[in-house]
């Protein structure tokens, strides 16, 4: 059978298009491409909050479809990924109030249930929050976290079942087209593979592979990262992701310890030009190699909600790139100056999250069918021509890291 279907990129949005794309009958015809591991560069770094509160409302039917493909690859393929359903607390001062219950009504109309909680209800569920640093809370009980290698690989596992070819060690040197179609791609090793289709989801890379085809995609890597204190009894395991808007912090439950994150003012962002094809070594900000300038920067605040930080050590430290776009929307779907190409990247911050979504998407898309959710938010090119290098368009990007408030 010819593997007309050529997938670029062996993390959770590759794997997750394999996936939708086997689910629709096309398995015997994909061939998924992956130059180093699967799930080994951005994907296995997540925090993994697959949470379905957003401050953009039309993420969540991309949020609710991942829910959605976990239930069924547990029920077609005895997947487990690791999903703890443990509720999300959101904590805000009074003046932060009227928002949230704003935020609690737009996600109440997908069926996303909540429920008002006093500060005094709240630290029964996060014994190590400070009651006095907030005035009003809200639980979302349906929110939970997944492990992040094993939901991509979940993917990838099924889609294999299904039909679906993997290949490794397999490095895209580029994408081919003649004629303004896609003709296939070429590999390091000069190999040429055939294709009519191909879909880029190479991750922080991704840009690199378009722009050559002159297909400027508008993202850049933006420095993500979180914090693991030691392990402590003050953290019950089956406690709720915690959301602090008014200081951009997160955190959830780590095996007796707590994994927090605070979007920090100050954004690190890379050249997508200068990542290595291996992220083990890379840092950011030589600078600020583990981000403490910006634990430092946020310490305060967090000191407020969470006084214990004092005390307790700093276990781990993981950071790894995040696609950033500017208007904070994805980057997905088919290309329309190369018939064949399409594109599954700028994540920001939610690939995790939303990966079943983009994986339906793109599926819906290849086989022509009617799409799930109104696509033109996250179109490739709606930003036009532009430098995706230049370093005021890279400061675009990391400014949107800046911005987030929500999972
Ligand atoms: C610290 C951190 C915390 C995060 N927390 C969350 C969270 O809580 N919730 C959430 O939803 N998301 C989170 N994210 C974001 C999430 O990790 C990403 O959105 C997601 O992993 C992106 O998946 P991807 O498949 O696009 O990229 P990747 O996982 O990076 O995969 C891209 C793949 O393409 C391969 N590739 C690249 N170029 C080529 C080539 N030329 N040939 C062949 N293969 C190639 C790479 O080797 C790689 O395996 C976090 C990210 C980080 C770094």
């Amino acid at each position: 059978m010819n593997r007309d279907i050529l997938i670029v990129g062996g993390g959770i949005f590759g794997a997750s298009i394999a996936y939708a794309l086997a689910r629709r009958g096309l398995g015997e015809r994909v061939l998924l491409l992956e130059r180093q591991q699967l799930a080994g560069a951005a994907t296995s770094r997540a925090a993994a909050l697959v949470t379905l509160v957003r401050d953009k409302p039309h993420f969540i039917p991309l949020v609710q479809e991942t829910r959605r493909a976990i239930e069924a690859m547990r029920a077609d393929f005895s997947e487990d990924v690791g999903l703890r359903q443990v509720g999300a607390l959101y904590a805000t001062s009074t003046a932060g109030a009227a928002e949230l219950d704003r935020l609690a009504a737009s996600c109440g109309e997908f069926g996303i249930v909540s429920e008002k909680l006093t500060p005094d209800e709240a630290i029964r569920h996060s014994p190590w929050l400070n009651p006095a640093a907030f005035d009003a809370a809200v639980l979302f009980p349906q929110e939970a976290y997944v492990e992040p290698y094993l939901l991509s690989t979940a993917y990838s596992r099924s889609a294999a079942h299904l039909g679906v070819r993997i290949r490794l060690a397999a490095d895209v040197r580029q994408i081919c087209c003649a004629n303004d179609r896609i003709s296939g791609v070429e590999l390091r090793s000069g190999e040429i593979l055939p294709a009519d289709i191909v879909i880029n989801a190479a991750g922080a890379w991704a840009g690199l592979l378009s722009a050559e085809l002159g297909v400027p995609l508008p993202m850049a890597p933006v420095r993500s990262q979180y914090w693991i204190t030691e392990p402590d009894a003050i953290f019950p395991r089956q406690g709720p992701i915690v959301l602090l808007p008014e200081i951009r912090a997160y955190a959830r439950p780590e095996i007796g310890a707590l994994l927090f994150g605070i979007r920090e003012s100050r954004t690190a962002v890379a050249d997508p030009r200068l990542l290595p094809a291996d992220l083990s070594g890379f840092v950011f900000d030589p600078s600020d190699p583990d981000g403490w300038e910006n634990l430092a920067d946020g310490a305060e605040q967090l000191r407020r909600y969470f006084p214990a930080i004092d005390r307790l050590g700093i276990a781990h430290y993981i950071t790894g790139p995040s696609n950033y776009t500017p208007d904070g929307n994805l980057v997905v779907g088919a290309v329309d100056r190369i018939a064949g190409l399409f594109v599954a990247a700028g994540c920001n911050g939610a690939g995790i999250a939303v990966s079943g979504g983009v994986g339906r998407l793109i599926a819906e898309q290849i086989t022509g069918q009617a799409c799930f959710v109104d696509a033109a938010p996250h179109r490739v090119e709606r930003h036009g021509l532009f430098d995706p290098f230049a370093p005021e368009f890279l400061n675009l990007c990391a400014a949107a890291r800046s911005r987030k408030t929500s999972g």
